[in-house]
């Protein structure tokens, strides 16, 4: 599921402990105290380890709970409300911390998977293999879509297609084996076979291969 981060980085608060920006993390699926969600998908939390809430809290908590925990100060996005955060350790949210530059190549990489799929649906009529390829090649493209484009290769006909099938690493073996189906029909249909030993594409009568000399 891709979120649009992108409005949570316009304007980050910054901490009246420390006055230093806080940090846009992740929300936890779950609010530790009652059970239920945070109702934000983010939180902004500082995590200075230096701010004076965080330093002062271990004293404080072990005092009055006898634990050894901190606080951090937490702000809800659109709210002012101050919120401290218990923490057992330094590094706690450190690790939800979102990251501006990923979300931006999320979202590049998403607006191009989607103009891929838009793309399918006159692919074969325009002979188009480009966007087949881009969603065959995109692990990180819904399987729907990347089984469809798959399911064009025959009708388009372009033996481009191998090489970079042949040179891809599929996560998705129902993929990678339907595309070797797609490729094995594509060459019987264009009376080609692949050369066992070099990989290149010869006629399928070949005797001997014409890139590596082999005998056949
Ligand atoms: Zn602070
Ligand atoms: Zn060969």
């Amino acid at each position: 599921m891709l979120t649009d981060y992108h409005r949570y980085f316009e304007e980050i608060p910054v901490c009246p402990h420390c006055d230093q920006e806080l940090s846009c993390c992740e929300a936890p699926p779950i609010h530790i105290g009652d059970g239920l969600g945070w109702g934000s998908e983010v939180l902004y939390i500082c995590l200075n380890d230096d701010c004076s809430l965080f330093v002062n809290g271990w004293a404080q908590i072990e005092e009055q709970y006898g634990h050894s925990s901190s606080y951090r100060y937490m702000q809800l996005p659109g709210s002012k409300e101050a919120n401290l955060m218990m923490v057992g350790s330094e590094d706690a949210f450190k690790g939800s911390i979102i990251d501006l530059e990923k979300v931006e190549a999320q979202n590049v990489r998403y607006q191009d998977e989607k103009k891929a799929l838009a793309a399918l649906d006159s692919a074969v009529e325009t002979r188009n293999l480009e966007p087949v390829m881009h969603l065959i090649l995109d692990e990180a493209a819904a399987i729907d879509g990347r089984k469809r484009a798959m399911s064009m290769l025959v009708a388009l006909n372009d033996l481009s297609c191998i090489d970079p099938i042949r040179n891809h690493k599929f996560r998705d073996t129902s993929l990678e084996s339907g595309c070797n189906i797609a490729i094995q029909q594509l060459l019987k249909a264009n009376f080609k076979k692949e050369c066992p030993y070099c990989m290149e594409l010869i006629k399928s009568q070949a005797k001997v291969c014409m890139h590596c000399k082999k005998d056949l």
